[in-house]
């Protein structure tokens, strides 16, 4: 395939408008995939993504189309619509020269069409708008195309009408994205550029590396150099998605796949990193933009004993997620752990779990929270200080009160779609949670776009869930870094049986602290299990006591009635009862169940 006859592009779209559907229906029509009516999102490939039906990885797929008698090879990305995950679709789009946008022709555009707009706007690529789900019969597709007009000056005759479900008009977006997406502008005769933009680890293979061929090309054998490390390393095996790895003799300028190139260490392949053919000369590909987590938690080893294996999992599955930040963090009461710094609290979630599904880790995350920054009196003065300004990642680093003197919170511009109904509802969830409205406008007759800026650590656990609530599901949310802000912030404390316990320490604006110290407590009794003496669970600022609720004791007899006399029924309880116990942690006598620590969070 000469560079004239390939295509990149993404697919774009807020969560659930059917881009995976899409992906399905373009497999089957380039026969891919074989058509068959039971192809639901196969580009979804984790099991986290299967479970929730939603996408997290963006996923490639080489296709093969004829087109007025030529063969195309169109290289496809699916990508995550969640706000979390934005960070692959930006560098999907690095890798593309053009975009399908697609909306939902019932639900019209929401926050995520919004957001993704502008990235491929941005970016200067080639944007097809596409209106689906037609066939429903709620679709509305005049007002949705007013919709798009209003809000990116979309001409409502060049928006393609279709059905991703049933299929209508998706050959035809085809020929539009063949016709009207220039292709990339690299060149065979050139020398070799390969950019790694994704990796990951295969327990047979080892590390497994996603790159596009900029220039020239690659062969089996080749020795390649990375522009980051300078290692050299020998092409094993290489070939492209289709969407299984299917192995070719070579990739060309303007292609798509993988490469096995026996990289020993999971930190060797650095995702935008360019790849160069040994003892050539070239200039460094732009790469990414570096992802800037903002929400971090500790994570530990539900048993000391496997905190090595918890390092090799955290270190492979980082491989296939770039935006995850990690240091080493530890904690009086769960031992050896590190601090994880994700992009929001979907993604430490989804992180989490492929951690336990994927790398059979069993971890304990702590409560998250946003970063701070902190200024200290006469830091020069004092030893462990090297700058006035520090970032603390975890709240119980928060120096004495006597040393600061400035404290800073991140912020973020949010955007919310919804019909205009509940904008006095809406208004009043965004005032408690400290935000202040920038901008509204009307995006048609009925549904209004809000502009805003939030402390971020006010929407970080539950904002959208409360946000859906108010609104029958009506209203959606996204929203981009905006800095810091200087807030006045103090730092709640929480003992149990009159212990400190460090990994729940929060810190938060001060006119809120009584409220959340007495909700964690609350939260705290519901979660851990009444134990054989009462538990008295407190939040404190500087040592003093704002709320307090106790656990009362077990009944001591409870456990031998129940279960005397069958003996089987008993040990197989004791033995539920043990597996149970690794999923607790000790503090002090008290057993406390692993996601105590993130229910205690929840309002
Ligand atoms: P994604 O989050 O954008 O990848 O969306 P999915 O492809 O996972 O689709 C979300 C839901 O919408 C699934 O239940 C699909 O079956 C459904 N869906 C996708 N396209 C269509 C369509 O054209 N018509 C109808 N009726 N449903 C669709
Ligand atoms: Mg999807």
């Amino acid at each position: 395939y000469p560079v004239e006859r390939i295509r990149n592009f993404s697919i774009i779209a807020h969560i659930d408008h059917g881009k995976s559907t899409l992906a399905d229906r373009l497999l089957e029509i380039t026969d891919t995939i074989p058509r068959d009516k039971s192809n639901k999102q196969v580009l979804d490939k984790l099991q986290v993504e299967r479970e929730r039906g939603i996408t997290v990885k963006a996923q490639t797929a080489s296709l093969i189309y004829n087109y007025k008698g030529e063969d195309y090879l169109l290289n496809l990305i699916d990508t995550p619509g969640h706000v979390d995950f934005n960070y692959e679709v930006s560098r999907s789009l690095a890798a593309c020269q053009g975009v399908v946008l697609l909306v939902d022709a019932n639900q019209g555009v929401q926050a995520q069409t919004v957001a993704n707009f502008y990235m491929a706007f941005e970016s200067n690529l080639v944007i097809i708008p596409v209106l689906n789900k037609i066939d429903l019969k709620g679709a509305q597709p005049d007002i949705v195309t007013q919709q798009m007009k209003t809000l990116f000056d979309i001409d409502p005759h060049t928006v393609h009408k279709i059905s991703a479900k049933a299929g209508t008009g998706v050959e035809e977006l085809l020929h539009t994205v063949i016709e009207d997406i220039p292709p990339p502008n690299g060149s065979r005769e050139a020398v070799t550029r390969a950019l790694l933009f994704d990796s990951t680890y295969d327990q047979y293979k080892g590390v497994v590396g996603y790159f596009s061929i900029i220039d020239g090309m690659l062969t089996k054998g080749n020795k390649i150099t990375s522009y980051h490390n300078k290692k050299t390393y020998e092409i094993q095996d290489l070939g492209f998605m289709h969407p299984l790895e299917e192995p070719t003799n070579s990739l060309y300028a303007g292609q798509v796949g993988y490469i096995i190139c026996n990289m020993r260490n999971a930190k060797e392949a650095q995702v935008g990193d360019t790849y160069y053919l040994q003892n050539t000369e070239v200039q460094p590909l732009p790469g990414f933009k570096a992802a800037k987590p903002m929400v971090f938690a500790g994570i530990y080893p539900s048993d000391q004993s496997e905190f090595n294996s918890l390092r090799n999992a955290i270190e492979k599955l980082t491989l296939n997620d770039a935006s995850v930040s990690v240091h080493i963090d530890s904690s009086p009461a769960l031992g050896q752990g590190f601090r994880l710094g994700y992009l929001g609290l979907l993604h430490m979630d989804v992180f989490s779990q492929r951690l336990e599904q994927e790398h059979n880790a069993s971890v304990i995350t702590s409560c998250p929270n946003v970063p701070y920054k902190i200024k200290i009196k006469g830091a020069k003065n004092i030893k462990k200080f090297t700058t006035d300004e520090i970032t603390i990642l975890n709240p119980c680093h928060l120096p004495d009160k006597q040393m600061i003197v400035e404290m800073s919170e991140p912020v973020v511009t949010g955007t919310i779609l919804m019909p205009d109904d509940y904008i006095g509802d809406v208004t009043s969830l965004c005032l408690e949670r400290r935000g202040e409205i920038i901008d509204q406008s009307y995006i048609d007759n009925k549904r209004i776009m809000i502009k805003l800026q939030l402390p971020l650590n006010e929407i970080l656990i539950d904002f959208y869930d409360e946000l859906k609530s108010l609104t029958s599901g009506y209203a959606s949310f996204d929203y981009e870094d905006a800095g810091y802000k200087v807030s006045t912030l103090v730092k709640v404390d929480f003992l149990i049986n009159n212990k400190a316990v460090d990994e729940l320490s929060i810190i938060c604006h001060t006119s809120r602290a009584r409220v959340i110290a007495k909700n964690v407590c609350i939260k705290l009794t519901e979660s851990i299990p009444k134990q054989l003496f009462t538990i008295s669970v407190q939040g404190a600022v500087g040592g003093k006591i704002l709320a307090r609720q106790d656990i009362k004791a077990l009944r001591k007899d409870v456990l031998a009635k129940c279960y005397g006399g069958d003996i089987t029924r008993k040990e197989k309880l004791l033995k539920r009862q043990a597996e149970g116990k690794k999923k607790m942690r000790k503090i002090g006598k008290v057993e406390i169940p692993k996601d105590a620590f993130i229910n205690a969070l929840k309002r």
